[in-house]
């Protein structure tokens, strides 16, 4: 999966060729040229196919584990914000919690986590999921997924462990039980990485974005077969993946995870990334996380929309909360808005249900707002607001962990008015 910027479609405006520059190579691409319809220049409109014959691999995954083993899939959060992972055998009495797992290491001169003559990185388990891609006999022990986060043989956390700032934020705010509610949105490509699943090879659909949305139907529902076995290996590995739906790009879809407290939700929302990784390496199919995978016409970017709510918000009255809450993070926009992802401004332009960057606003019911209040939740005077700002892309340890503490600070904030309902 791609996390960075990597993949731009820019397009001219001279001309209806879009030109695309990745890292090592550029590309045309005709505009409206052909269509969804055109069969044979459509690549791959359902999904791609499994890399292996099941049956071969089967063969070995049918010989069962030895008693009291089992594998542990150490992941982790590399520099760049892209998941890695490694395997180990463990005896099962060491599996019970992340303090009873072993730390273990990495070389890090190769994930650029450390320097070549001093190496060593080590990983320190934190949260425990069942690992849906190793599935064990009912009553046998469950293989498990192990997210850790990154430190130095000293016990210095590295530069790129946005976990442990995020964990002290959370750190004696427990008594506030702050859920987060995550919308991750992510976009599915061809595996010649530049073709959106559902688009001829060349070109745009020709079908402006409106039927693509929570859409049924071969011929606007891209990429379903992923979302829906990416949900089912996020329950059985413990996730709290609350739902899913189609998004407004074709070939773009969404999941959500949450509500989850404190940090565990940094920590399951990674694990969810993961799965989704490996769920496109069984379809070989491409998935990139980019906030906005195509620039140049009218296409949706993606965004990780976090929904929020403390103990106080969700009881009776709580909406004088969320007004104080609000007020604070409007007043740290900008610090906001540098953390929230990588090649966001692509993304947040005031247009596809987006607010310009430059301007903080929040409104009830108001997708074009930065911040949004349910109409629930207004209705209802409590409940919990929805930060739409953060891209696809961001890091949810770092957006949740700046949350928690732009919302908790001793200070005094000027009163922000909302947006009014007639630019809702
Ligand atoms: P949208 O209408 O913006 O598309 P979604 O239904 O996709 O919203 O996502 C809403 C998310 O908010 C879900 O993950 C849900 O579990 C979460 N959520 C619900 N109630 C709360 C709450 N009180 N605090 C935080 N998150 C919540
Ligand atoms: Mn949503
Ligand atoms: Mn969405
Ligand atoms: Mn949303």
């Amino acid at each position: 999966m791609l996390f960075q910027a990597a993949l731009v479609f820019l397009a001219s405006t001279a001309t209806p060729v879009g030109a695309f520059t990745g890292p090592n190579r550029a590309f045309t691409r005709r505009s409206g040229a052909s269509s969804l319809k055109m069969g044979g220049s459509i690549l791959s409109s359902q999904t791609g196919m499994s890399s292996l014959d099941p049956t071969i691999i089967n063969k070995y995954m049918d010989l069962g584990m030895p008693k009291g083993k089992v594998l542990a899939e150490y992941v982790w959060v590399d520099a760049k914000g892209e998941l890695r992972s490694k395997t180990r055998t463990l005896p099962v009495d060491k599996c019970a919690s992340p303090d009873t797992l072993p730390k273990w290491n990495f070389d890090g001169s190769s994930t650029d986590q450390a320097p070549g003559d001093d190496s060593e990185v080590i990983l320190r388990p934190q949260a425990i999921f069942r690992d849906p891609f190793r599935p064990v006999p009912e009553g046998d022990d469950a293989n498990i997924l192990v997210m850790c986060d990154t430190y130095t043989p000293a016990g210095e956390p590295l530069p790129s462990n946005t976990r442990y700032p995020a964990a002290q934020a959370f750190k004696g705010n427990e008594d506030l039980v702050t859920w987060f509610g995550m919308e991750q949105e992510f976009t599915l490509f061809n595996m010649d990485e530049r073709t959106p699943l559902g688009w001829p090879e060349q070109g745009f659909p020709t079908r402006p974005q409106g039927p693509y949305y929570c859409s049924v139907g071969p011929e606007n529902s891209f990429g379903r077969q992923i979302t829906d076995s990416l949900y089912r290996a996020c329950l059985y590995a413990g996730l709290e993946i609350s739902g899913t739906n189609g998004e407004v790009m074709p070939g773009q879809q969404e999941y959500q995870v949450g509500p989850c407290v404190g940090i565990d939700a940094g920590d399951q929302l990674f694990m969810s990334r993961y799965i989704l990784a490996r769920v496109c390496e069984d379809f070989q199919v491409f998935c990139t996380l980019h906030p906005k995978p195509i620039v140049g016409g009218d296409w949706n970017g993606a965004g990780m929309h976090t929904n929020v709510s403390t103990k106080e918000m969700r009881e009776d009255g709580g909406i004088e909360a969320i007004y104080k809450a609000i007020y604070k993070l409007g007043a740290k926009h900008k610090e906001h808005i540098a953390a929230y992802g990588e090649g966001n401004e692509l993304r947040l332009t005031g247009e596809f249900e987006t607010a310009d960057m430059d301007t903080f606003c929040y409104g009830v019911a108001n997708r074009g707002a930065s911040i949004r209040i349910g109409r629930d939740t207004d209705d209802e005077g409590k409940g919990y607001f929805e930060d739409r700002r953060p891209s696809s892309n961001c890091d949810p340890y770092t957006v949740t962990g700046m949350i928690m503490k732009t919302i908790t600070e001793d200070v005094d904030v000027p009163v922000i008015a909302p947006m009014s309902k007639s630019e809702a």
